[in-house]
């Protein structure tokens, strides 16, 4: 690996379960919604995931008028993360093509130039997934 700046492409999947996982996020393949409790701003303030969920998996808790999640019937497509204005939903990974990464790490394009750096990929296990790996970095160059 070339000395630089560089920008870690993290792909998600493992096989592995290690204790000491720094990424716990990465383990598993598909996208996965995330909730913080404490951002929610309630039911009364905002209530907009409730509406937006099409799984109804989403309730209020009569004792402070949050919003939890029922993760059975949740499908994790984050529909109700597009709404929610605090950030309290979020998603753990994307689905993106080959092509979509490059764009997304070239704001960083200069320090690679500068410094001679560029991309790293990790996971995960990213070989779990290496024609995407060996096609991104191929793209990369
Ligand atoms: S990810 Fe989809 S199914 Fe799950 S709570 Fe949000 S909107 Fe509902
Ligand atoms: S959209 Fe976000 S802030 Fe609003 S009720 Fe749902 S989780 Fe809470």
């Amino acid at each position: 690996m070339r000395p630089g700046i560089r920008t870690t492409v993290f792909l998600k999947c493992c096989s592995l379960r290690c204790k000491w996982c720094c990424n716990p996020e990465s383990i598993h393949p598909e996208t996965e919604l995330v909730y913080d409790l404490k951002k929610c701003l309630g039911e009364k303030e905002c209530g907009l995931c409730l509406k937006e969920c099409p799984e109804f998996a989403i309730s209020v808790m009569p004792s402070d008028g949050k919003a939890p999640i029922d993760w059975d019937p949740c499908t994790n497509r984050g529909k109700c993360v597009l709404v929610c204005p605090p950030k309290a939903l979020d998603l753990f990974g994307q689905e993106m093509s080959v092509d979509e990464v490059p764009a997304g790490v070239e704001r960083d394009g200069s320090f690679y130039r500068e410094s001679g750096g560029g991309i790293t990929v990790s996971g995960g296990a990213c070989l779990l997934q290496s024609d995407f790996a060996a096609a991104l970095l191929e793209e990369a160059l």
